[in-house]
């Protein structure tokens, strides 16, 4: 029986560059939008099922912080919802198939989601929160009142808001999207 070897940053590399030619991605991608690769974390724990029926998923510390915010705003009265949390290369590569094959360019698509193996997801240290009510993914997060707590005391938890509006990795702005930095 064969021994299962951790992959080291060259099969990460080698994966990436797969899936990306399957999907159209041009080879200067990474240079042009300042990204570097994360590797998929090795080490998860299970924080809850989520609406969907789907694992969310954190990096151990990451879970940690997010478990002692999500309490910290309920005693404000704020519900945080989180919607996505970890994503291996092929979730990310299956989302979006999903929106190329309705019919979106992939350049469209890469401002939005990036690119398997450069999805700060896949580091399980990024979280999608949203509130009750509120369309996930969408601008309208900005003018809720778990937006405006989350800008005042996600700091406190190690929390940072990934990609604000012109962000040099030329995503769209993403009020949703919380990465912990500890
Ligand atoms: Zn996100």
């Amino acid at each position: 029986m064969d021994a299962i070897k951790t992959p080291d940053m060259n099969d990460w590399e080698a994966m990436v560059e797969r899936i990306h030619s399957h999907l159209g991605i041009p080879k200067d991608y990474a240079l042009k939008r300042k990204l570097e690769i994360f590797p998929e974390a090795t080490h998860l724990v299970l924080v809850m099922i989520d609406s969907q029926g789907k694992p969310f998923r954190l990096e151990p510390q990451t879970a940690s912080a997010w478990l002692k915010m999500e309490e910290a705003a309920l005693k404000d009265s704020i519900k945080l919802i989180a919607f996505s949390g970890f994503r291996s290369y092929k979730y990310q590569l299956d989302l979006i198939r999903g929106q190329t094959e309705n019919g979106k360019s992939i350049d469209e698509v890469l401002r939005k989601l990036a690119a398997p193996g450069f999805s700060e997801h896949h580091t399980g240290r990024a979280i999608d929160i949203t509130a009750v009510d509120c369309p996930p993914a969408t601008d309208e997060f900005e003018g809720t009142k778990e937006f405006v707590w989350l800008t005042k005391y996600a700091g406190d938890f190690q929390f940072v808001l990934s990609y604000p509006v012109d962000n040099i990795h030329g995503f769209i702005y993403e009020p949703w999207h919380w990465a912990y930095q500890g």
